[in-house]
């Protein structure tokens, strides 16, 4: 048999499948979805096995060298999907591949063998009962180098037959996490008939045994001890006696350990939630792929219709994805799901290590779990009977991927529900643009939820005008209003949530004399100021400087940092209600594992009067007592060079105001803005998301931006000048060119931050409606510059449907 393999080596040339010989040692494990080593050219490279053969057309073909893995890591639909994702990113093969898997297995990782607990030794072949009698555990990278080809062949049968267990180890062995279980070692009716005549003496002994007895699974010894409030020396003399059998196995690291899940049950449905459970189950049943975007106000039970979305999948025997924002994938919203669903959910956030997070993936893989919640690439969750997948606040950025490969998880999930024949629902209270223009299109179903659950009043809005604040002589970063309205709600015992948003609210350094602003040396953006560190940070490359005494231009002394960050807020706090007690959610305070959820159970428990944070508590947060949420700096986003920013600040702002009000006391939003008539703001205050959609659209038309036209972005960096500018009028001039009316390129310019890291930066922007043959012009562009991007310091980046223009 030949293996056709993709190999690691990022370079179009070899962008293709290479066909290799499987040796007759690794006939059973090479299968589609495995990784190997290969040799290629002078060297050794790693691969992906994508299909297997009978023949090739060229004759000489090189061996396999080596397996990587025992149990494939791709599925074949995710090998399928990953030619997609190649196509329309315009990324290699295997960088589409390798972004499917968790990080651990892109690192090195070990795997051993050893025999299933069940195992009829006679059954195994000689040679193999002698490699198992030596040793419990054999390594597979010892094995594959020195055993012979009849004993790998062997072992590989054993394998499949399950006879030898195939065991992963990611980390160091200081992590893996091994513990002592016992079962029962005599047969049913052994045990039954010790149990009748065990007579008056060690009455310990016999509840243990007892307890075993009726519980028919192996089960950890520490938990038998606890539950029979014994000791371990009670089951140690069970053991002795041959009716219980101890082993130690690894286990798989539960992030959740230790913390204890209750059980939630379904809730009576409004009858919104129920008109909209009908609709996404009616494809559930028919086994059919449609994509629905839900709009819900926030609280009007978006999460509750998923979970029983969710439960009508399971019941089919089928499996789900629900993707949530990073930034919300909160303690909070991962125990709704694990209340309701309980071992049946693998969580894949970033906030696991390596080895916990391929724990999780393993969970999926092996069929452990028929739930997958997670950021972005859980997308990716190597799921075989998929049914339903769900992305929650589907408006997010943080949905595109901003490095190869540049997907959308949205476009991944459509592509996955087409082929599983299964519904993609999208929700959010605030969809983004493109999808609300898709559903009012009818190319996605449109669902709708305009009330929150039990007839709770939407919070109201309260704009202030920070000038009008200014002019009547208040020069605190708190308004009147909002000042009153926290010490209210401090006198009620209800709390408050502060919002400051920090996006394009730089904490720069700048001169109060000549208005010279501390900028990178490297990049053209101006330095953040950290005070715990005391320093000047860059955030593109990482420079980091000492705050100046004095002006680096006129050298006066009047140098000092603009713009205020959440330790300021806390200080002027501090100022303006010493009693309150204020709980501070950022960077600084949640860097430690655990902190996050700590702060938040704080202020659950009401440990604090008020939380505050950054964009860090805008979302997914559900507090019965939060009555007041106050928003510093509301319009600070609104004048990025992004057309989207607009958009992004009505949506961060009904996200945040819908933190409040949510339980049984009504809920008030303070907003406080420097540009109170902005559309964006007015129409926020009364919750109007259908108006600011057709405003919006207007102002997106007149601009022929998005969803009006697509968009592509080409950068160009190189640390030669000249050579960015030339390449990138090359690139513009090639497509002018090639592109028909309506499609406009625009540029070369150089980039909103034309220099990172000293690479200078250029682009030009494709706007176009349809433009069938865009990706094989892009893909010739990519081939112009192949050579000179491997040997010489230039890259081009292609963004299509770009999230970041910066
Ligand atoms: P969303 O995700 O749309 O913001 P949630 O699903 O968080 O809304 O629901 C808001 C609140 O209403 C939650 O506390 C939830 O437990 C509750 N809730 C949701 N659906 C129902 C229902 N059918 N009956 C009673 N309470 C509900
Ligand atoms: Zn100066
Ligand atoms: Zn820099």
């Amino acid at each position: 048999m030949i293996a056709n393999v993709i190999v690691d080596v990022p370079a179009q040339q070899i962008d293709r499948t290479f066909d290799y010989e499987i040796p007759p040692r690794f006939e059973q494990v090479v299968q589609p979805g495995v990784r190997v080593a290969v040799p290629f050219g002078p060297r050794k490279v790693q691969g992906f096995v994508v299909s297997l053969s009978e023949t090739s057309q060229f004759d000489r073909l090189k061996p396999i060298s080596d397996v990587f893995d025992i149990k494939p890591v791709l599925t074949s639909e995710l090998l399928e999907l990953g030619d997609w994702l190649s196509v329309t990113t315009l990324c290699f093969k295997v960088t589409a591949l390798q972004a499917m898997l968790p990080a651990a297995l892109r690192a090195k990782y070990e795997k051993t063998l050893s025999l299933s607990d069940s195992i009829d030794k006679e059954t195994l072949s000689p040679e193999v009962r002698q490699l198992f009698s030596r040793q419990n555990v054999v390594r597979w990278d010892e094995l594959q180098k020195s055993a012979h080809e009849q004993l790998l062949k062997d072992i590989q049968r054993h394998i499949k037959n399950h006879q030898i267990v195939v065991n992963e180890h990611v980390g160091s062995k200081a992590t893996m996490k091994k513990v002592r279980v016992v079962e029962k070692a005599v047969s049913d009716e052994t045990l039954k008939e010790t149990l009748e005549n065990w007579g008056n003496t060690a009455k310990k002994q016999r509840e243990v045994l007892e307890y075993v007895f009726h519980y028919s699974e192996v089960i950890v010894v520490s938990e038998l001890v606890r539950i029979c409030e014994t000791s371990s020396s009670v089951v140690k003399a069970l053991v002795d006696k041959g009716l219980l059998h101890e082993k130690v196995v690894e286990q798989k690291r539960d992030p959740f350990e230790g913390r204890s899940f209750g059980q939630t049950e379904p809730m009576a449905l409004t009858s919104e939630q129920q008109q909209v459970m009908t609709s996404i189950l009616r494809d559930v049943q028919k086994e059919t792929h449609r994509t629905f975007l839900l709009r819900g106000v926030t609280g009007s039970g978006k999460t509750e219709v998923y979970l029983q979305a969710i439960e009508a999948v399971l019941q089919k025997g089928k499996e789900a994805i629900v993707l949530v924002p990073e930034i919300s994938l909160t303690p909070q919203m991962v125990t709704r799901f694990k209340e309701r669903f309980g071992s049946d959910v693998a969580v894949l956030h970033s906030g696991l290590s390596q080895g916990e997070k391929f724990d999780e993936w393993r969970k999926i893989r092996d069929q452990e779990v028929n739930v997958a919640v997670g950021a972005r690439s859980a997308i990716f969750a190597p799921f075989t009977r998929l049914g339903m997948v769900i992305i929650d606040e589907e408006h997010e950025t943080s949905y595109k991927q901003e490095e190869m490969p540049r997907y959308h998880a949205r476009d991944v999930a459509i592509a996955r529900g087409k082929y599983h024949k299964c519904p993609v629902v999208l929700g959010s209270a605030t969809p983004s643009l493109e999808s609300y223009a898709r559903a009012q299109k009818g190319v996605y179903e449109s669902l709708e939820m305009a009330e929150r659950v039990n007839n709770i009043a939407m919070p109201s809005v309260h704009i202030v005008d920070m000038r009008e604040e200014l002019r009547s002589g208040n020069r605190s970063m708190f308004s009147n209003d909002l000042i009153e309205g926290m010490k209210t709600r401090i006198e009620r015992g209800e709390q408050t949530v502060l919002f400051l948003n920090r996006r394009g609210y730089s904490t720069f350094v700048m001169c109060r004399d000549c208005g010279h602003v501390v900028q990178c040396p490297h990049c053209d953006i101006s330095l953040t100021y950290h005070r715990s560190t005391g320093s000047l940070d860059c955030h593109y490359c990482g420079y980091r400087e000492r705050v100046p005494n004095t002006c680096p231009s006129c050298e006066s002394e009047a140098i000092r940092f603009f713009g205020s960050g959440t330790q300021k807020v806390e200080e002027a706090l501090n100022d303006v209600l010493p009693e309150a007690r204020v709980i501070r959610m950022d960077v600084d305070t949640t860097k430690r594992k655990g902190a996050h959820e700590k702060l938040l159970n704080a202020f659950g428990r009401g440990d604090g009067d008020i939380l505050l944070g950054t964009q860090m508590i805008a979302k997914g947060l559900d507090f019965p007592n939060v009555t007041l949420v106050g928003i510093l700096a509301a319009d600070t986003m609104l004048h990025l060079p992004d057309f989207r920013a607009t958009e992004r600040t009505f949506q961060l702002l009904t996200q945040v105001s819908g933190r409040a009000g949510r339980h049984e006391k009504e809920g008030e939003v303070v907003v406080q803005t420097y540009d109170p008539e902005h559309y964006s703001i007015q129409l926020m205050q009364n919750h109007d998301f259908v108006s600011f959609f057709q405003r919006e659209m207007l102002t997106r038309k007149r601009g022929q931006y998005p969803p009006y036209m697509f968009l592509t972005v080409i950068t160009v960096s190189d640390t030669e000048l000249m050579k960015v500018a030339q390449t990138t009028d090359r690139i513009a001039q090639f497509l002018k060119e090639r592109l028909q009316e309506p499609s406009v390129v625009l540029g070369p310019v150089a980039s909103p931050i034309p220099r990172i890291n000293d690479r200078y930066r250029h682009q030009c922007v494709i706007k176009y409606k349809h433009e069938p043959k865009l990706t094989s012009f892009l893909q010739d562009i990519l081939s112009m510059y192949q050579t000179e991007m491997t040997r010489t310091d230039l890259t081009i980046t292609i963004d299509q449907n770009p999230y970041m223009m910066m």
